[in-house]
This record gives C-alpha cells, sequence and structure tokens, in this order.
C-alpha cells in the first residue's frame, strides 16, 4: 500500500510521519497546521484594529483605494475611516488594483499558495498588499484563535512571500505576537 505524504504547502519538504494534511508541523520552516478549535469569529474585530495601521499603507503608496479582504460593505461602513481612501470589499474577481488590505486572514486560510497567487494576479505590478497574523515567538506561545488552522513563524511568513513575487515594504514591532506586514508586488 502506498500511504500518502504530506507536503508542507510552504518549503515544500515531504513531512514523514504524518499523511493528516490538516495536522502536521514541518521540521523544516517550523510551519504548523492543526485542526480548528471552534468556528472563526467575525472578522470586524481585527479589521477595526488593523486599520489603525492603513496610514502606513498610505505612506508607501498614495492610492485612492484599498479592497479589504473579508469585509462586506456593511462592516466597511461602520468603521471609521479617518484617510482619504475608500475601503472597498475585496471580491476574488476583482482585478488591476494597488492595494489590498488582509487582516487575520492567513491563520484561516485553507489554501496558503492559492491566497497568494490570487493576490498577485489582483494586484497591479508595484501595488501593496497588507497582511497580519499571530506568530511564534522563542519564549512565547500564543493561545490559538477561534477556527485557526495555521501557524507561521515570520521567518515562513517572509518566505511565502519572496515565493509568491512579493516583497516586504513595512513591518511593525519586529519581535510582537503579531506579526503585521506590508509587502509590495513585484
Ligand atoms: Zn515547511
Amino acid at each position: 500500500m502506498n500511504l500518502s505524504s504530506v507536503t508542507c504547502p510552504i518549503c515544500g519538504a515531504k513531512i514523514s510521519g504524518s499523511n493528516d494534511k490538516y495536522h502536521f508541523t514541518c521540521r523544516f520552516c517550523s510551519f504548523k497546521k492543526a485542526p480548528a478549535l471552534g468556528t472563526k469569529q467575525n472578522t470586524e474585530n481585527y479589521l477595526e484594529k488593523s486599520l489603525k495601521d492603513i496610514g502606513q499603507i498610505l505612506a508607501l503608496k498614495d492610492i485612492p483605494e484599498i479592497y479589504v479582504d473579508g469585509a462586506q460593505e456593511e462592516d466597511l461602513r461602520q468603521i471609521k475611516n479617518v484617510h482619504q481612501v475608500k475601503l472597498i470589499p475585496c471580491a476574488g474577481n476583482i482585478q488591476k488594483i494597488d492595494g489590498i488590505w488582509s487582516p487575520m486572514t492567513l491563520p484561516f486560510q485553507d489554501d496558503l499558495p492559492g491566497f497568494f497567487k490570487e493576490k498577485f494576479r489582483q494586484l497591479n505590478p508595484g501595488g501593496i498588499l497588507y497582511l497580519s497574523t499571530p506568530v511564534a515567538r522563542v519564549f512565547q506561545r500564543n493561545l490559538p484563535l477561534t477556527g485557526q488552522i495555521n501557524f507561521f513563524t515570520s521567518k515562513n511568513i517572509m518566505f511565502l512571500l519572496e515565493q509568491h513575487g512579493f516583497k516586504m515594504a513595512w513591518r511593525k514591532n519586529r519581535f510582537a505576537q503579531t506579526l503585521k506586514i506590508i509587502a509590495r508586488r513585484n
């Protein structure tokens, strides 16, 4: 019998000793996948907090509109937007745009390479992508978010970005438990 093995979606290593693609740890890049505890929280909680960083995108690139992942029109209407930028829900069919805001979507993303391929396809060259996600640090452990399935380190996020044609342009507090990063599409 040929046991199917799991391939790490970040570094491509074959994971020995696991054939469960929803539950493994990659010993090469430290990426961890684990079954969700509970259902995912509403996005608005993350949105509101992360929008404080929106000025950082505008400092890097002066754009009239930013497309927000996982948000509905009404979520965005309720948010106090102090910046001179229009916030629009980021639907899958949207293309040729200059800015995508993707707060706390990576921890819940089923298909990581697919996620980055989609962002690359949607953005214009030089377009900007904001990401935030909890990351494991050497001396601290984060409690999983409800619904979280992907567990990252900041190193493997950098690797994912590079691999999919993005370069880091801004990063908040290197040692924080939540990684906040703005990358530029090549
Ligand atoms: Zn790996």
